[in-house]
């Protein structure tokens, strides 16, 4: 069988032995010949290339010089010797230095001799400095030169004491390969290697360790990349497709009365073209006799709730309920004012549900929801409790979905014999090639443009040193008759802490803006929820001048006399949270403004994401910094999913042109073949099965 030669136990590979076969497994995840086929380098070294002494830096992550060892001098004391090496070149001096072995270097390394050394140059006191560099006569190295780019491979401490570095593991792939090669077997049907212009996966395996140039790599590279994400997306979309078609929707075949005479009569501003885009897809899905499962992004202030709105008067035309679920009661409270304000000159029932709805009102509520008296209603959690009852509930639009759990949204399902269509919002825009992924088996409409005439917001980073100009500027603005927010980072594990700096810097607030002139607001996570409520609605109604609060606020209140949005030790969000904290402000007419503030002491990347936030307010732009930031991994929401998000390979910041031709085929592989059972999809079903077998399940979202 050849299969059973690449499942071969690594310890019976030559080379090996017992000791290096358990580290393998233990620290690589190495058990068989196959494991070891993929461990991928995780970079490649130039060897052709040869830095100047002259050119080093301490940036660099390696360098490689060709020099001599001009004298040697062992310095430290007994306890601690070392030896340090002058190496020079014809632009300069560096030193090499060795703690251990330093007998070997003695005897072995010659004075005067050309040698190629390579290592990661540190600065000491403003000299550089190679410790432990590796070393070898340019004469031996010049004459083997077997590929020009050296793989890295990744090895603990614990593989490294055991002798087995990257080097050893090069040198076991190079036996590994001629030995295995011929029983590599292909995992994509041939067609598409055709299509897509694909190295055969022998090729690209072997070219992945042992590439002869920078190009066969980068066609290496493609191949596995592809296939990576192709058959995530093959699984994903062949859910949807399953699910698709067990599940009936609704057809909303018409577009009637309701929908013309709002927007005709009744819509106080011209849509922007993307939410026109926006609303023709929602329309055309909703026809379809397919239960739509759709994710509406959009930045901050983009008009969704509008293109909610008129969603739901489609559901309305063609005899069915609407629903909207927020994430608090402001927001929820927010919506219904706003919807209401729309639909003022319609005769159209509009009810509010949440918590705090009264005994008598909510049993009104629930028994006109079931007679079919309500068209629209909104509320929170309390709207997907299994006592309220629908007559005909057509549609679902989810607010700020991250809030929602996946088994809150399920509940929705049993709403109606049949599920309603659902539409997610969200204001924190998702990269698309995440969103793919993640969300993959949920359709995805893009409201990418924001309604003409709004000022860009105004960013600015400040050090703590200028704190006294902030809050001169603070005044100006309240004086101008404005309202600000003050934010203070609340990250779990050091909540007391967190707190002690937002009292800090409460009693600092008051102590510059002090009453009865000023009034300030404080909101925090570990104040009662009425009290929260109370000290929201004084700023909601402009009572108070200042709202000082932790990120409570970040699920978003609409307060468009608030122009100024600070946020204090800004240097501990990540990108996503700045936005979606600076999206409070730059809801009115007036030039809005957001301040960043930080010691003057921050890391090389704090200081990259304040420099985007000054230069940009474009929230997917923002999202693709982000992800390219900080990897997939630490994008919200993406713990939970337990999605194969972190790929060996593909990367989502960087490999989006991969991703999306994968999923088109993937797509239209499924169209002709939903079941994979054409002859040439064989090689697919088997490898879904093995990959299934090899991996942890991760489940059904949406
Ligand atoms: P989002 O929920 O996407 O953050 P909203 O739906 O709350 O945005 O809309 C923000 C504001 O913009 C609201 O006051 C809304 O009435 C207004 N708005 C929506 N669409 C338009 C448009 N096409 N032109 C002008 N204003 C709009
Ligand atoms: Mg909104």
């Amino acid at each position: 069988m050849t299969e059973s030669k690449l499942q071969t136990d690594i310890k019976f590979l030559a080379g090996v032995g017992p000791k290096k076969a358990a580290l393998l497994k233990s620290d690589a995840e190495v058990q068989t010949f196959e494991d070891l086929l993929y461990y991928y380098p995780y970079k490649y070294i130039d060897r052709t290339e040869f830095h100047k002494i002259s050119d080093v830096n301490a940036d660099m992550p390696y360098v490689q010089l060709r020099g001599k060892i001009t004298s040697f001098q062992t310095a430290g004391d007994k306890k601690n010797p070392r030896l340090v090496a002058h190496f020079t070149d014809n632009t300069g001096m560096i030193e090499l230095v060795w703690f251990k072995g330093i007998k070997w270097i003695q005897d072995t390394i010659k004075k005067n001799v050309e040698y190629i050394v390579f290592g990661k140059p540190t600065e000491f006191r403003g000299d550089y400095n190679i410790s432990h560099p590796d070393i070898e006569e340019a004469a031996k190295v010049d004459s083997k030169l077997a590929s020009p780019l050296e793989p890295a491979y990744n090895t603990t401490e614990k593989m490294k004491t055991g002798y087995l570095n990257s080097k050893t593991i090069f040198k076991l792939i190079c036996i590994l390969l001629p030995n295995v090669k011929d029983y590599i077997q292909e995992t994509l049907p041939n067609y598409i290697i055709q299509q897509c212009a694909l190295l055969p996966l022998k090729d690209a395996l072997w070219n992945i360790h042992l590439p002869q140039n920078l190009d066969s790599l980068r066609k290496a590279e493609y191949r596995l990349k592809f296939e990576e994400f192709f058959y995530v997306q093959l699984k994903i979309l062949g859910q949807k497709k399953y699910r698709t078609s067990k599940l009936k929707g609704f057809v909303f075949s018409k577009v009637a009365d309701n929908f013309n005479n709002f927007y005709n009569n009744n819509l106080p501003f011209d849509l922007t073209d993307a939410q026109k885009r926006v609303i023709k897809e929602m329309r055309k899905a909703m026809a379809t006799g397919k239960q739509m499962n759709r994710l509406l992004q959009g930045d901050v202030g983009s008009g969704k709730t509008l293109v909610a709105l008129m969603s739901m008067l489609i559901a309305m035309d063609n005899g069915f309920q609407s629903a909207i679920m927020a994430p608090t009661e402001i927001l929820a409270n927010q919506h219904f004012e706003t919807i209401t304000k729309f639909l003022k000159n319609i005769n159209i029932n509009v009810r509010m549900l949440t918590g705090s709805t009264k005994t008598k009102e909510r049993r009104d509520i629930h028994e006109q929801l079931l007679s079919g008296e309500i068209n629209i209603l909104i509320g929170t959690h309390a709207l997907i409790e299994d006592i309220v009852q629908f007559k005909n509930l057509g549609l679902v639009v989810v607010d700020e979905q991250h809030k929602f759990g996946v088994a809150q949204r399920a509940k929705l399902w049993s709403k109606n014999e049949n599920p309603p269509h659902v539409i997610v919002m969200t204001a924190t825009p998702i990269p698309r090639t995440l969103a793919m992924t993640l969300y993959g088996d949920l359709d995805i409409s893009v409201i990418d443009e924001l309604p003409a005439g709004r000022k860009p917001i105004q960013t600015k980073h400040f050090f703590e040193a200028s704190r006294l100009q902030v809050f001169g500027f603070m005044r100006k603005q309240i004086e101008a008759g404005r309202q600000i927010y003050v934010v203070y980072p609340l990250i779990n594990e050091s909540e007391k802490m967190d707190l002690k700096n937002l009292n800090e810097g409460y009693e600092q607030i008051i102590h510059h803006f002090p009453a009865p002139k000023y009034a300030v607001s404080i909101v925090h996570g570990q104040m009662k929820a009425e009290d929260k409520e109370i000290a929201m609605q004084y700023f909601v109604k402009g009572i108070t001048h200042i709202m000082i609060a932790t990120t409570v606020i970040e699920v978003g209140v609409n307060v468009p006399n608030a122009s100024v949005m600070i946020i204090e030790s800004a240097q501990r969000f990540g990108l996503s949270q700045l936005h979606q904290l600076r999206g409070r402000v730059g809801r009115g007419a007036e030039q809005s403004y957001c301040v960043l503030m930080t010691p003057y002491e921050i890391s090389k990347e704090a200081r990259k994401r304040m420099k985007i936030m000054e230069e940009t307010n474009d929230g997917f732009k923002i999202a693709e910094m982000d992800l390219k930031l900080r990897g997939p991994g630490d994008i919200d929401g993406t713990q939970q999913s337990g999605l194969p998000i972190n790929f060996k390979i593909a990367s989502l910041a960087n490999d989006g042109d991969i991703l999306q031709l994968a999923r088109e085929i993937a797509y239209s592989l499924l169209e002709q073949d939903e079941n994979l059972e054409k002859q040439e999809h064989q090689v697919l079903k088997k490898q879904l099965q093995k990959i299934k077998n090899s991996t942890v399940e991760w489940g059904n979202i949406g």
